[in-house]
């Protein structure tokens, strides 16, 4: 029989599982505050647990933990890039940025992807699978222990498509803001879609207070479908009444992403019409000069084509900021340092055949 996750167990499931397994049920809070509060790395650290329960634990639950593979430190900015490794062998990133406000860790909600957006180095392979809510979680609470320092905002923008994964994704944004364990502001908790109108209907219905971001990247269907295979499935008109939906039953201001390629839509046309597609919104556009991906051939447009694309949106009253570009200088962008890592196991393994 499977052992049980017991790190993606809420409070009240977990209670459950130790009453039936009998135990008394205040056992379940003190576990929970181990793994969840002081960040346990397993049943033996919990001191205040006899050593039978915890072994009739070992016996019926799994504890997943996460191995760090490789950590890169930015020189410039204090960035960390983790590449870990899963129970299963599989791995993945997650970076930590340190801002003023606070510490942000982004993180992968899937083991690779299948959005296949053509600029991006994390669907290159396509998906392998999702990640279980303990896996989420344990990526938050390693960088954590890592660092030393507190983990105040999260960001899923990180490997995989969020809203591909809603079950584990809504999970695990409860258990990160439940108050018996990290306690993080759901209002600090940013989800990036590349846009499916459905996932983003189904995650307004969790009444959550969780930041949206939309990966917008072009301002019509026919420039959007150039780069990312998800408008062929939907066009734009139905991914804003979802976000219109989501705004209505959260009043979270909207964040558009928008990765600017050169000769692609960077263009002063294509601002303009950006402008005009969400006008009257209460929404923050996001420029990104886009990471360039040796397999993908897209250039970042220049910066002077950024800088009047930001000009022509703010003429037009639309919040913009133009993305600090965090830790650039070790590989810090969307999904290469795990891609670099594989590429290279597989080159070690196809040297030994
Ligand atoms: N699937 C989700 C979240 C992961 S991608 C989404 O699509 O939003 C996180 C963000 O990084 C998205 O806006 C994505 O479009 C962007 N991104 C991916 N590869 C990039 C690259 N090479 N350069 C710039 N932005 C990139």
């Amino acid at each position: 029989m499977a052992l049980k996750d017991i790190k993606s167990m809420n409070l009240a499931e977990l209670e459950q599982e130790v009453k039936a397994l009998g135990e008394k049920p205040y056992r379940a809070a003190q576990m929970y505050e181990w793994m969840h509060r002081k960040l346990c790395g397993g049943f033996g650290e919990m001191t205040n647990i006899s050593a039978a329960f915890r072994e009739k634990c070992e016996g019926n639950f799994s504890f997943p933990v996460l191995r760090v593979v490789d950590r890169l430190e930015s020189a410039a900015d204090g960035t960390c890039k983790f590449l870990f490794e899963l129970p299963d062998g599989n791995v993945i990133e997650s970076v930590l940025m340190k801002y003023r406000h606070g510490n942000s860790v982004c993180i992968s909600s899937q083991v690779g992807c299948r959005m296949g957006c053509r600029f991006c180095a994390s669907t290159l392979g396509g998906l392998t699978r999702n990640l279980a809510p303990s896996e989420m979680l344990e990526q938050v609470y390693e960088i954590q222990k890592l660092s030393g320092q507190r983990v105040s905002h999260i960001v899923v923008m990180g490997t995989g498509e969020p809203l591909d994964n809603l079950e584990n994704l809504v999970r695990f944004i409860r258990m990160a803001s439940d108050g018996n364990g990290l306690n993080i502001s759901q209002r600090n908790i940013t989800v990036s879609t590349c846009g499916l109108p459905d996932g983003i209907r189904a995650l307004a219905e969790e009444e959550l207070a969780v930041n949206l971001a939309l990966s917008l990247h072009a301002p019509n269907d026919a420039d959007r479908r150039k780069l990312m295979p998800v408008a062929e499935r939907y066009a734009l008109t139905e991914v804003f009444a979802a976000l219109d939906e989501y705004y209505e039953r959260t009043g979270r201001r909207l964040t558009f992403e928008y990765s600017l390629v050169a000769n692609v839509n960077d263009s002063a046309q294509q601002a303009e019409e950006l402008a005009a597609l969400i006008k009257g919104k209460n929404c923050l556009v996001n420029l990104i000069p886009v990471n360039e991906v040796k397999e993908r051939g897209f250039k970042r447009s220049r910066a002077e084509n950024i800088q009047n694309f930001k000009n022509i949106l703010e003429k037009k009253r639309i919040n913009v900021t133009i993305r600090r570009e965090m830790g650039s200088d070790i590989n810090a962008a969307c999904g290469q340092l795990r891609k670099s890592y594989t590429d290279r196991l597989r080159q070690q393994e196809g040297s030994r055949e």
